[in-house]
């Protein structure tokens, strides 16, 4: 390995990396993809992507093995949630094959970026799909560019497997309720820096959104989705369409069910009835499985296990799929592909 980091405390930052992957789609069609250096994209100044939103991304990473090779975790499953994006916002879609393509090429390109097996480190890819063109009025642009960039890291929240402590936002809403909740835009990030700032400055992890209908039901947190152990060995995770379908979730809900003999369960999880979880948790791709030690409520404080130490089932569930993305476990069928 030509390159040698601090691979344990990467942290969660931007780094300009030799290579990154750009498309273009023009004239009804995308050109073919290449590999660049220029870590700045060259866009009209009346882009759509820039004055209206009309932008989708993906978060996924690239994995070192035992033996040294590397590996994906389910990237069928980030281009297919891409398109979904697009279609929501009217976006030209990425077909999945030069989806997977473009994240191999970056990863082969930046390959002594991966971090070395057993430093808990990855290669943090981040797909984006923005709509360009001189375009001012409220439409759909006619061109899209389709990029894909990588960056080493180290977990997203401060601790990694030590709990965090989150408050649920009361005074701000990610998304509305037939709005784009269920599409990763950045116009729900947008909307939720307000809320994140806020909590940030009052020391907690993050906010977590309630229903944007009612406020009663828990959503999500910022970045990352919500699931809850009762003491009956259930594991449960919000149901609802403003959420973002985080593909980490999808992936535990299997795990807890056939791996840990949970019982697994997307349904509603009323904020008045966190007291009866035993612990909790926020997955997602960055946060991998972050511990959540306790949920402010205003005047409501709910503790799940120990404020300072991971519960045993979270614990369980987080060695089963880091197991897997390191290849130490063996995966479900389908979930893992080989850079090579
Ligand atoms: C990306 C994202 C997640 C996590 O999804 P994964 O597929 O598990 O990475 C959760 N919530 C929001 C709002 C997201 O943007």
């Amino acid at each position: 390995m030509a390159i040698n980091l601090d691979w344990e405390n990467l942290g969660f930052s931007y780094r300009n990396l030799p290579f990154r992957y750009i498309a273009r789609f023009k004239d009804g069609k995308w050109s073919a993809g290449e590999l660049t250096g220029d870590n700045q994209l060259h866009i009209s100044e009346s882009s759509p992507a820039l004055h209206y939103g009309q932008q989708g991304f993906e978060g996924l990473k690239a994995y070192r093995t035992k033996d040294g090779s590397i590996q994906l975790f389910r990237p069928d499953q980030n281009a297919a949630r891409l398109q979904n994006t697009a279609r929501r916002l009217c976006m030209a879609e990425v077909p999945t094959e030069m989806f997977i393509d473009a994240v191999k090429q970056v990863v082969k390109a930046n390959e002594d970026f991966v971090p070395p097996y057993g430093t808990g480190a990855t290669l943090y890819l981040r797909p984006l799909l923005i709509g360009v063109g001189d375009v001012i009025g409220v439409k759909p642009a006619d061109e899209y560019i389709f990029t894909v960039f990588a960056m080493p890291v180290g977990s997203y929240f401060k601790g990694g497997l030590a709990p965090s402590k989150f408050v649920i936002s009361r005074d701000y809403d990610r998304a509305a309720p037939l709005g784009t909740g269920g599409a990763k835009v950045g116009g729900n990030y947008a909307a939720s820096l307000q809320a994140e700032v806020g909590a940030k400055a009052s020391g907690y992890a993050d906010a977590i959104y309630l229903d944007p209908s009612t406020h009663t039901k828990i959503e999500e947190v910022g970045a990352a989705n919500f699931f809850g152990i009762t003491a009956d060995n259930e594991f449960i995770t919000p149901l609802s369409p403003s959420i973002l379908p985080s593909i980490t979730k999808y992936s535990l809900l299997y795990l807890a069910e056939h791996r840990l003999g949970l019982k697994a369960i997307e349904g509603e999880v009323y904020a008045k009835d966190l007291g009866k979880f035993v612990e909790a948790g926020a997955c997602g791709t960055a946060a991998i499985i972050s511990p959540i030690g306790r949920i402010d409520d205003g005047e409501d404080s709910y503790i799940f296990h120990s404020e300072t130490e991971v519960g045993p089932t979270v614990k369980r569930l987080y060695d089963e799929l880091v197991g897997i993305q390191f290849g130490d476990v063996e995966a479900p069928e389908g979930w893992i592909v080989k850079v090579d």
